[in-house]
């Protein structure tokens, strides 16, 4: 059954594919909420096109990454291959509840998600019982946390993302990897148009949010000359200096209109998620990915405007 299942999964656009156990989650995990009998994890990882990321690098398309990338994975492609995971469970007599991240709830009161607007993401209870998604596929065996909190994997690194089935249909647990892509270079904190990163790591939502939405100017081929001209710090906002607190965030966010938006209330990504991109170019330039490619990623230095031009 395990391999009909990754075979199926494996026809239906997922990449990776692993098990584990219900015994490898804490007793108080949201997984045992979400179905107490659950005896399996499946995880479904998807691999995001290393292509889309290209708008971004040469700095000229954005809404690929933000629709191919984001909103159609999330919203059609991951779902479409964890029902499919799950009806050929249930065909089997076996229970199947797929879970895939909605990315309007969190349960942190005062959070944010960067890739939907601030203002459409429900808050507290709504989401107590969301799983953890990193640690759930870290679990099946996709992959290892990087110290920016992404998930990295074997074949693509941090391009990836997942949705899960939970089953009481008992399969074989894969092996958890041991961490060996993450070496802490920090190139992922460095490449944070707008330093949401800690040293150690930890990103600041609010932070990544605004800086995602391309807030800095120097990184932002749509934002006019005059951008922000009621903030006092406007250089500080647009050379990406500014630290943000949840208020002075929702301010900025509601002045940063360059781009459209997708649907379903995502944001479009002006940073294109540069702290995963550098992580990726450094991995590759490693020669630690499986998944190989007849050119590099970057092939000329990266392109950065003058914060002059916004004086
Ligand atoms: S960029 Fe370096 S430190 Fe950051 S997650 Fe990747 S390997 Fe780890
Ligand atoms: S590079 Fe973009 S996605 Fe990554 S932490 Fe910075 S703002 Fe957030």
């Amino acid at each position: 059954m395990k391999e009909k299942i990754i075979a199926l999964a494996k026809s239906n656009c997922a990449d990776i594919v692993g098990f584990a156990s219900a015994d490898q989650f804490d007793k108080n995990d949201p997984v045992f909420k979400i179905f107490p009998n659950v005896k399996t994890v499946i995880g479904l990882g998807f691999r995001v096109l290393r292509g889309i990321y290209r708008g971004t690098e040469e700095g000229t398309t954005y809404y690929q990454y933000t629709t191919m990338a984001v909103e159609n994975m999330e919203e059609t492609i991951m779902p479409m291959t964890a029902l499919k995971v799950c009806n050929l469970i249930e065909e089997n007599g076996y229970i199947a509840v797929p879970q895939r991240r909605h990315q309007q709830i969190m349960r942190e009161e005062n959070s944010t998600n960067p890739e939907v607007a601030y203002d459409a993401v429900y808050r507290g209870k709504a989401a107590e019982n969301q799983m953890n998604f990193v640690d759930a596929a870290v679990k099946c065996g996709l992959g290892e946390k990087g110290l920016s909190g992404a998930l990295l994997t074997d074949e693509f690194g941090p391009f990836v993302r997942c949705c899960f089935v939970l089953t009481d249909m008992e399969l074989e647990a894969d092996e958890e990897k041991s961490p060996h892509l993450c070496d802490k270079c920090g190139k992922c904190i460095k490449a944070c148009p707008g330093r949401a990163i800690s040293e150690e790591g930890e990103v600041d939502p609010w932070q990544c949010a605004v800086y995602y939405n391309g807030a800095n100017g120097t990184k932002n081929p749509f934002m006019p000359p005059d951008a922000f001209s009621d903030f006092e710090n406007r250089l500080e906002i647009i050379s990406g200096e500014a630290r943000v607190t949840p208020e002075t965030a929702r301010k900025i966010l509601d002045n940063i209109f360059f781009y459209p938006p997708a649907q379903h209330a995502y944001q479009c990504s002006i940073c294109g998620r540069a702290c995963d991109t550098a992580c990726y170019i450094h991995l590759e330039e490693k020669g630690v990915l499986t998944k190989k490619f007849k050119t590099p990623f970057r092939t000329r230095d990266e392109w950065k405007f003058s914060i002059e031009d916004f004086k």
